[in-house]
């Protein structure tokens, strides 16, 4: 049974100093977008994780957690006064072919709450069907769940744009995938989870009337640089268009230039705000194979590392597709989407001369950058250990002074030296007068330590399986600060093992 009911005197749940007040934003549009949808218990829950620091972030205190109706109402047992739970329906492309109306098959929205970061969504992942369940059962396993909640903190840690997670609880409850697993419910957090998806559904229905509502709505609540220009609807969906390929654009070059791969880049995953979404099948590189594929279910490649940016610009032709009847014109939704063919490459020369410490741009530098990654790719090298040991090359040379010794962590990653001391050669003449200690200082804090590469989330699962959850609060402690040396954790930032290459991650989450 389903808790709702509770003594109102006794507030159950706190922000610092007062109840949660949960608050209508996009919510308010109301049906056809959102319907109301309650969690479905899953029997007694447990916590695997308190995410206490981002708790803190949202204002939530110590109360908070120690909250016995905390656990119920982010387990789906129970809901809070005031929360008034929905599921939202979208369509979507889902390996480049129209899907027709998917929507939330399994989450469901607790409500939106003001915060100190502002008005955030809370979503149940894994609470139970929905109206959109379709032939699943509304859950997601332990396994992926793990998964999910540790890469979101893992992204942010990074500085990458992501919806957050706050919590993960589960149960013994058992589901099934390829084996009987169990089931845990992941609460994440949000501006929205609007999707290029939400968009198309309703320019496929042929319901321009709740599409410009929805087009209205989210750029009123999320876009107020462009509300505050109060143009009329056909200009304001141009502009918020050339907002999102841009933010898509910046995404990709941030994901490109971590080694991030996504997995499922279906257009129902993709943010209206630009935020990395849904985690399924997603791995960090690492050895550098610019056609890597990490969803064993993409049996064509489709969304290998090297297409990401190529597959974002064809998903957002599908959002501009489904607003085009707004404006009317196909020219400016055209215009409007060309922007990320600047924009990207643009994002992405940043962002590699960032991680190779170079403070101005210069003509020659996509040309060092290619080599560089040439170079990784014709050697298999570990993507992440790469930039990491060239930053501390550079640090060291600038205490060391010019000395080979200083250069050989990053050279013995090389098997062909030839090719490599040429690069070095080149780059060290490109950095040119650059000041190393502040430079190698600055590749410190953009080439990360760690990242979640797919065995040490493994390695946390296989444990949490067995009921210890340590391994998990480890790594999202540890994934906050990625930069920071954690000498205690190097054996993380270290090679995969052997069996890392034979962890197979499918779509079945
Ligand atoms: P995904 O591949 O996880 O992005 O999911 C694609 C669609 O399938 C979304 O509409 C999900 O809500 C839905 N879905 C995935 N798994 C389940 C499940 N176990 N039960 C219900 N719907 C699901
Ligand atoms: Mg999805």
């Amino acid at each position: 049974m389903l808790e709702t009911s509770f003594d109102t005197n006794k507030p159950s749940a706190h922000l610092v100093g007062k109840p949660l007040t949960w608050s209508c934003g996009l919510h308010s549009l109301g049906e056809p977008f959102f319907t109301p949808t309650l969690p479905t218990p899953m029997g007694d829950a447990h916590w695997v994780s308190q995410n206490r620091a981002f708790g803190q972030e949202l204002g939530l205190d110590d109360a908070f957690w120690d909250d016995p109706m905390s656990l119920l109402a982010l387990s789906g047992n129970a809901v809070w006064p005031g929360s008034q739970p929905v599921a939202s329906v979208y369509s979507g492309h889902q390996f480049g072919v129209w899907a027709g109306q998917l929507g939330d098959g399994r989450a469901v929205s607790l409500g939106e709450l003001d915060t100190p970061i502002g008005r955030q969504d809370w979503q149940l992942k894994g609470a139970g069907p929905t109206p959109y369940s379709r032939r699943g059962d509304g859950r997601a396993v332990l396994r992926s769940s793990i998964r999910e909640y540790l890469c979101s903190e893992a992204m942010h840690g990074l500085g990458i744009p992501t919806t957050r997670a706050l919590a993960l609880c589960a149960s013994k409850l058992p589901v099934w995938r390829e084996t009987v697993e169990t089931a845990a419910v992941l609460t994440r957090v949000a501006p929205c989870f609007i999707r290029f998806g939400h968009f198309e559904h309703f320019a496929s229905v042929g319901d321009s009337d709740s599409l410009q509502r929805l087009v209205h709505g989210v750029i009123a609540q999320f876009f107020p640089d462009i509300a505050l220009q109060q143009l009329p609807l056909e200009q304001a969906t141009v502009v918020w268009l050339k907002t999102v390929s841009q933010r898509t654009a910046e995404l990709m070059a941030q994901w490109q230039t971590v080694g991030f791969c996504h997995g499922v880049m279906n257009t129902d995953n993709m943010s209206a705000l630009g935020l990395t979404l849904d985690y399924g099948p997603f791995q960090f590189l690492d050895a550098y194979d610019p056609e890597h594929i990490c969803n064993h279910s993409d049996h064509q490649g489709r969304y290998a590392y090297q297409r990401q940016p190529q597959v974002a610009f064809w998903n957002l032709f599908c959002l501009g597709q489904a607003v085009a009847t707004l404006v009317g014109e196909t020219e400016p939704v055209l215009q409007a989407l060309n922007v990320y063919k600047t924009a990207y490459p643009h994002a992405l020369q940043a962002r590699w001369r960032q991680k190779l410490g170079l403070s101005a741009a210069h003509g020659a530098d996509a040309e060092l950058i290619d080599s560089v990654l040439h170079l990784l790719s014709d050697g298999a090298v570990d993507f992440t250990i790469f930039w990491r040991r060239l930053s501390q090359s550079v640090a060291a040379s600038a205490e060391m002074g010019p000395v080979e010794t200083a250069w050989t962590p990053v050279r013995d990653l090389f098997l062909d030296q030839r090719a490599w001391l040429d690069w070095e050669r080149r780059y060290i003449h490109r950095l040119g007068t650059q000041d190393l200690g502040t430079t190698g200082a600055a590749m410190l804090h953009v080439n990360p330590k760690y990242v979640l590469r797919n065995h040490l989330g493994e390695t946390a699962i296989q444990q949490a399986q067995l009921g210890d959850f340590s391994q998990v609060d480890n790594l999202l402690a540890l994934l906050r600060h990625p930069f920071d040396e954690h000498p205690e954790s190097a054996h993380l930032a270290g090679f995969p093992p052997d069996w890392a290459s034979s962890i197979a991650i499918s779509c079945s989450s």
